[in-house]
């Protein structure tokens, strides 16, 4: 059997918490040992950057980061195959200086390959790119008969497409074969300047949607009621002759300071991030200023900081995020999102919006339409607001994010996901009849409680 510890695990939030039995194989054999004489319920787990309860599961959490040797990697044709434990950054850092780059990557690199398949995870290019699970050619899952089966978008079609967003419910992904598309630099070229309402913002993505490669928006939800000035920054790669750094060169950064502890949950108040965005703002103008960004700058920001979520204090956090459909009115909607939030005086630190087009899968997030990803301390206000604005993005036709949700209630997310969420039940059921991949969320939602 593989190492076994009784350990507190929580989500990038740091809530909710759980003591959790974990694992931490690292070979395969491990896990094999592992399905035949656990009889609990159990769980794979990446890297824990899902934001809530998704990778929790106290009667046994598997643990993949052993799991992190890539297989192979077909330089010629861009096609990589790693275990699941491998992370994105370490896809990152041995294919950029190849001149591949992972077509979709989420706004951290510390994910698994499995968790960012499970969670079927987006960038600021989906309108272009769509989803994680579009790139991948092929996953290894290991279903709880302990069986292996091979899942492709021909074979095992179903199961394919059930456990990208599946949320580790039709078993453990062991390896993942993705697809890769080639870059001839490690830069981008960026257009960002100061948009000074949800109109211009939303202009912004529908005028450059035709000729970028990534778009995103940050409104300033401290200023303006919440719902009016903000940023928005389009991005295409760059060639080398416009001053592209090289790809050889691409060296993954280290972290460049990392949080010792928990900061006083008072930390980031009010006052203080209202600062901080006034700052950021003015670092723009209406102006466009265009640059030259390398890929982490661009990408990943926030991982120069080791353990920012600190920054909340230990009550921790919820990310929520929720899309919109694309409507005639939906400037409009997300105005009143925005500001009725502000008016609560649960004010987001930070609120990002990205363009998505229809997703694929059973249990994809996206839809054609704009996502909106707000940060709230976790305080007693945040936690009766949320539930509100759930019932109010799904009388929208919307969606919540299942990768940063914590509090989403069973029958809203079955309103939100429709059909398709009973059509994924129905898979659940053939590859795992006992309901033994389970977790705080799917407990939460009930996936594996109906008849
Ligand atoms: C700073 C930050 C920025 C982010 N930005 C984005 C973004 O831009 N777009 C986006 O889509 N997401 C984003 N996320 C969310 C993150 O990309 C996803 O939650 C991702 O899936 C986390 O990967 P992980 O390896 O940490 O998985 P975990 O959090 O450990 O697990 C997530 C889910 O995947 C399942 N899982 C993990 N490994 C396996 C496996 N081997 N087999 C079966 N199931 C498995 C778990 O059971 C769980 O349900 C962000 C998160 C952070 C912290």
């Amino acid at each position: 059997m593989p190492e076994l510890k009784q350990e507190t695990l929580y989500g990038w939030g740091h809530f909710p918490g759980a003591r959790c039995l974990s694992y931490r194989p690292e070979k395969r054999r491990d896990l094999d040992a592992l399905l035949s004489r656990h009889g609990e319920a159990l769980l794979a787990r990446g890297l824990g950057r899902s934001y809530g309860d998704a990778a929790l599961q106290p009667a046994g959490t598997v643990k993949t980061e052993r799991l992190d040797h890539i297989i192979s990697f077909e330089a010629g044709e861009g096609v990589l195959q790693a275990q699941a434990g491998v992370t994105l950054a370490d896809v990152m850092a041995l294919c950029i200086p190849c001149g591949w780059l992972p077509p979709v990557i989420p706004g951290t690199k510390h994910v698994s390959l499995g968790g960012a398949f499970a969670c079927n995870v987006h960038g600021k290019n989906h309108w272009r790119f769509g989803d994680f699970a579009e790139h991948v050619l092929s996953i290894r899952l290991r279903l709880a008969s302990g069986e292996i089966v091979e899942c492709t978008k021909q074979d095992n079609r179903d199961l394919f497409w059930a456990t990208a967003g599946g949320m580790g419910m039709t078993g453990i992904i062991e390896e993942v074969t993705l697809k890769l598309r080639p870059v001839a630099s490690a830069s981008l070229k960026t257009t960002a300047y100061r948009v000074d309402s949800i109109a211009d913002m939303i202009a912004a993505f529908e005028h450059y949607r035709s000729n970028s490669d990534y778009m995103v928006g940050w409104v300033d939800h401290m200023a303006d009621g919440g719902a009016g000035r903000g940023i928005f920054e389009a991005a295409s790669h760059s060639a080398p002759e416009e001053g592209g750094a090289p790809l050889k060169k691409f060296l993954s950064p280290e972290i460049k300071f990392f949080l010792p502890c928990f900061l006083p949950s008072f930390t980031l108040n009010r006052v203080t991030m209202s600062l901080y965005n006034k700052w950021r703002f003015r670092r723009y103008s209406e102006e466009r200023r265009e640059d030259i960004v390398g890929f982490e700058d661009f990408f990943h920001p926030l991982d120069a900081i080791g353990n920012w979520n600190r920054l909340y204090g230990r009550r921790g956090f919820f990310q929520y995020q929720c899309l919109l459909p694309d409507a005639p009115d939906i400037v409009e909607q997300v105005r009143t999102l925005l500001s009725a939030i502000h008016k609560r005086k649960c004010f987001s630190f930070l609120a990002v919006i990205k363009y998505h087009r229809e997703g694929k899968g059973y249990l994809t997030f996206s839809k054609e339409g704009y996502s909106i990803a707000l940060d709230f301390p976790n305080t007693r206000r945040a936690r009766a607001l949320l539930p509100q604005i759930d019932r109010w993005v799904a009388d929208r036709g919307g969606r919540v994010y299942l990768a940063k949700d914590a509090l989403l209630s069973p029958d809203l997310f079955y309103r939100m996901y429709g059909q398709s969420a009973q059509d994924w039940m129905q898979v659940l059921r053939k590859a795992d009849p006992a309901g033994r991949f389970t977790s705080l969320m799917s407990d939460r939602l009930q996936w594996k409680q109906l008849p």
